[in-house]
């Protein structure tokens, strides 16, 4: 068991194991760094060496309670704040959070295997940004008037919905921790953070620095295992709201846990997004989109990952040929390295399922694997949790690996013959989160994103989600909305009708 250690300084540090053994055997509760009610804690590991770096508190139900109370005893203060002075401190969170961009992208890479460079540097980045759009909003927490009848003034408000949980994943925690607490926070509520159980450490140092901005009470963060700890918070009485990012298993388990309670919950889940490359398309532009869009140097770990990509027929050698050296001339290796555009897998179990995915592909008959870049050399990476980035080809749109998420660096090119075709098998998915289609025909691309069913098109790039543009997915890809101003409106405030009789 971890000793509990004193909250590490407010000074940035550098050195993530420093950091991370600082933030070992704490939540953040109350606006106090606390142990574990129960004095338990897990390991974390670095998934590029597998060494220990510290170890989280292992949150149960006697941590949430703690944090359900503290939640409810600060709501009620928070909300009577006027709107926009609740956004100064939210605003003011995300220019504290700039003096620390570097540590977080250093703590970042070293938990979650995410490369520096080229993926932990650029979400610590974005942080202020999301914390600095939702601050500026407090203002629009607005509703209408409506002209009922002369004689009365009846119009609509927007009142905070009470105490917030919010479940949150590991591979973008940073970011996806923001887009969730941000717009609940502008709004009046208080919020509990459970965070992953294999990324505690990044989201805990912004929940300190956090902290020292915001009242008591109104934000708290729980570290620990699903069931133990993100199950009692999301099927607690006192929480009037869930807000979760995973897997589509356990989104069903939270939207029992909404039902069981009737309240609201928003979920983004999984995807097997479609990219569909047409013959017209700028080849160049969409062999980069397609390097980008299935997230290769996030080892293909993101919902909105291009894991299936359509390529008509008479392009298709060259858009193969040319992704795959592209892919190829990638650099896999430490997370920390600068010249590393690809870092690890981040969980043992998690590489097993993306082998078991890669294997299953490979028993198809016609398949064929080409799998890219190389493993690290270094002897010091090699029980890291590594694995080649895969472009199938060969297979087809009904295959096992066609239709279930991997969550891997492993993408596959279709090949079509006509627009029809390639839109029908972009539709043929239980999932619905992004599409993108790759043509300079404008009534085409026009056409397809009328008829792509995703909540996320875009045409010509790949951009992953943006503060301002409401992102989420249809289908089994998920309920409701997240990243813009209506997000915060319909999903962290409930309205109220007000009849008022004048004379
Ligand atoms: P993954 O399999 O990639 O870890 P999950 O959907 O299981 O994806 O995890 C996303 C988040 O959901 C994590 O914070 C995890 O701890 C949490 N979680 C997992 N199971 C449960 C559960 N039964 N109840 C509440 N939260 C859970």
């Amino acid at each position: 068991m971890h000793a509990p250690s004193l909250a590490p300084s407010l000074e940035p540090c550098l050195d993530p194991r420093i950091l991370a053994s600082g933030l070992s055997g704490l939540h953040l509760i109350d606006g106090a760094m606390v142990p574990a009610a129960g004095g338990k804690c897990f390991a974390v590991h670095n998934p590029a060496t597998m060494e220990v770096i510290g170890e989280a508190a292992e949150g149960d139900s006697a941590d949430v309670e703690h944090a359900v109370a503290a939640a409810k005893a600060a709501q009620p203060g928070w909300a009577a704040m006027r709107a926009r002075d609740r956004g100064k401190l939210v605003a003011a969170c995300g220019q504290k959070l700039l003096a620390h961009v570097e540590e977080l992208a250093r703590l970042t890479a070293l938990e979650t295997g995410k490369a520096i460079r080229t993926e932990s540097r650029v979400e610590a980045g974005v942080l202020a940004d999301v914390f600095t759009y939702y601050g500026g909003l407090g203002g629009e927490l607005k509703g209408e008037t409506i002209p009922f009848h002369p004689d009365q003034i009846v119009y609509t408000t927007r009142e905070p919905i009470g105490v917030v949980g919010a479940i949150i994943p590991w591979n973008a925690p940073l970011l996806l921790m923001a887009l969730k607490i941000a717009p609940a926070l502008v709004a009046g509520n208080a919020v509990i953070v459970k965070s992953a159980e294999e990324a505690p450490f990044g989201v805990l140092r912004v929940a300190q620095i956090m902290a020292e901005v915001l009242p008591k009470g109104v934000f708290s963060l729980l570290s620990g295992d699903g069931p133990g700890c993100g199950g009692p918070l999301a099927g607690h009485p006192g929480i009037g709201k869930l807000t979760f990012t995973g897997s589509v298993e356990t989104g069903r388990i939270i939207a029992h846990a909404a039902a069981e309670k009737l309240v609201p919950c928003t979920l983004e889940l999984g995807g097997k997004s479609p990219m569909i490359v047409m013959d017209d398309c700028d080849l160049e532009l969409a062999i980069a989109g397609a390097v980008g869009g299935m997230r290769f140097t996030r080892q293909g770990q993101s919902c909105t990952a291009a894991s299936r990509i359509f390529v008509q027929r008479n392009v298709l050698r060259g858009f193969v040929d040319a992704l795959r050296a592209k892919v190829d001339a990638m650099v896999m290796g430490d997370p920390l390295d600068e010249a590393t555009d690809i870092g690890t897998i981040i969980s043992p179990r998690q590489k097993a399922t993306v082998e078991r995915y890669i294997a299953i592909g490979e028993g198809i008959d016609g398949a064929v694997a080409h799998r890219c870049s190389a493993l690290p050399s270094d002897p010091a990476f090699a029980s890291g949790l590594f694995v080649r980035p895969v472009i199938f080809e060969g297979l087809d749109n009904d295959c096992q690996v066609a239709r279930e998420e991997i969550f891997g660096p492993v993408t596959m090119v279709i090949p079509f013959d006509d627009y029809e075709e390639a839109i029908a098998m972009a539709n043929d998915s239980d999932y619905g989160l992004a599409a993108t289609i790759w043509t300079r025909d404008l009534g085409r691309a026009l056409d397809a994103t009328q008829r792509l069913q995703a909540g996320f098109v875009q045409v010509n790039q790949n951009l992953v989600v943006q503060p301002t543009l409401s992102y989420g997915g249809v289908k089994t890809s998920g309920v409701g909305k997240e990243a813009d101003l209506r997000a915060m409106l319909d999903h962290f405030t409930h309205g109220k009708t007000v009849l008022m009789r004048v004379r």
